[in-house]
């Protein structure tokens, strides 16, 4: 694979600022066998960034732009590359709830304009912006990849290495590259890579990847092998170098999640599960039930989220704090009781943003009971907004169950 690194910005031309991206960009293909053949540096102009394009596409496989992605000059540029490379450009959801997110932790106003820096190529692989707006992303099109990204060092950097490093190896993987991602959960990235950052530098094949997504942490390994086997072994070893040190964090491989490997567990114990949620109001259940065929282990639930619902159905006391460990462990027992399961978990909590029986936002309390044999509890104090603190206290809850 060869590449041409296009530098969009008047700003270059103007001498006003030095291209670092050129030279990062350069450094890390390197470093993964893809040959960088030519740097060019473009205005902020359709015309000129057209030609451009068209000069680069009869001379590089992989084309790699950087800036001209906030929302001032979004159009430009992306637009441009979109008529080069012959799609549209569409809106992506996850990126327009992040920008959205955005607006909203930073009590700015989300206008139309800012929109736009949603849109990405029709079919491109859409890379997060931890620390912007502007997703970047990847399109193959006719013979030739194209890869988007924000111009600003800080957040150029952190995707580059964190989704389109991982990305672009795994796309060189013919033949002799091998990798295997080890998944996992209750732990950050940052605490992650500090435990095992000897190894990770240490490492040279198979290469070690960290990648942050979604509340869960993944190590992305790929080795250089010319066999399968041989890349199993050394595969192998480095994963059991990582697990003696986090493996109580482990959870799984691949395309694992956690839910999966929830219901693979009831299924191998011949269990079956049932949930009364107060702070997650059924969105443990609709995690649950997405896969198909769990109707065998997973009996339904209560969604227990006023007061008066938890006292009736489950029993919980007039005068019991309903945002409390007694609160979730008791209503785990009499969920299962009451479905007749052998699993229970419950949720309660304070999903915010306003505080409930002078709890903060973020408290959360997961009840586990097991019939015949215990009830566990789990407190626990989330970040994020309403709907991060929900959705983070469901994967916590499908953790608990795989412990
Ligand atoms: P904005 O809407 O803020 O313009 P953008 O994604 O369009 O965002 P650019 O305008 O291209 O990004 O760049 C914003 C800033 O990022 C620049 O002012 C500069 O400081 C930095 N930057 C852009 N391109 C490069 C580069 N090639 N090398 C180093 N820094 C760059
Ligand atoms: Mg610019």
């Amino acid at each position: 694979m060869n590449a041409e690194i296009i530098a969009v910005g008047t700003e270059l031309l103007l001498g006003q600022i030095l291209n670092t991206n050129a030279k990062f960009l350069s450094q890390k293909l390197a470093s993964i066998g893809v040959n960088v053949y030519f740097q060019t540096v473009v205005g902020d102009n359709a015309e000129r960034l057209s030609s451009a394009i068209a000069v680069a596409q009869q001379r590089a496989d992989v084309l790699i732009f950087t800036g001209g992605l906030g929302p001032t000059k979004d159009d430009l540029t992306k637009e441009t590359i979109a008529n080069a490379a012959g799609v549209k450009l569409v809106y992506d959801e996850p990126a327009m709830d992040a920008i959205a997110a955005y607006f909203t932790k930073t009590g700015r106003a989300f206008t139309e304009n800012n929109k736009k820096q949603a849109l990405v190529l029709e079919g491109a692989v859409v890379f997060p912006n931890d620390f912007g707006m502007a997703p970047g992303m990847a399109l193959a099109a006719g013979g030739k990849l194209y890869v988007l990204l924000p111009g600003p060092p800080k957040e150029m950097i952190p995707m580059y290495e964190r989704y389109v490093e991982p990305y672009l190896i795994q796309l060189g993987s013919t033949g002799n590259l091998y990798s295997r991602v080890l998944r996992f959960f209750g732990i950050g990235e940052s605490q992650l890579e500090d435990v095992l950052q000897d190894i990770i530098d240490a490492q040279t094949n198979p290469t070690i990847a960290p990648l942050a997504a979604e509340g869960e942490v993944t190590l992305r390994l790929t080795a250089k092998a010319t066999t399968e086997i041989e890349a199993h072994e050394l595969l192998n070893k480095t994963e059991q170098q990582i697990l003696e040190r986090v493996g109580s964090f482990f959870y799984g491989y691949d395309n694992e999640s956690l839910h999966t490997k929830v219901i693979d567990l009831l299924h191998a114990k011949g269990y079956t599960l049932s949930c009364a949620e107060s702070l997650t109001g059924g969105m443990f259940a609709a995690k649950i039930t997405d896969v198909p065929g769990v109707s065998s282990c997973f009996k339904g639930g209560v969604q227990c989220y006023d007061r008066s619902v938890k006292e009736k159905l489950l029993g919980i006391p007039a005068d019991m704090q309903v945002v409390s460990s007694q609160c979730a462990g008791l209503l785990a027992t009499n969920v299962l009781t009451l479905l007749q399961s052998d699993v229970g978990i419950s949720f309660t909590g304070v999903a915010g943003p306003e505080p409930l029986e002078n709890q903060a936002p973020g408290t959360v309390h997961i009840g586990v009971a097991i019939k015949g044999k215990h009830t566990e509890t789990f407190s626990l104090k989330l970040g994020g907004n309403r709907i991060l603190v929900r959705e983070r206290a469901v994967k916590y809850g499908l953790y608990y169950l795989l412990k």
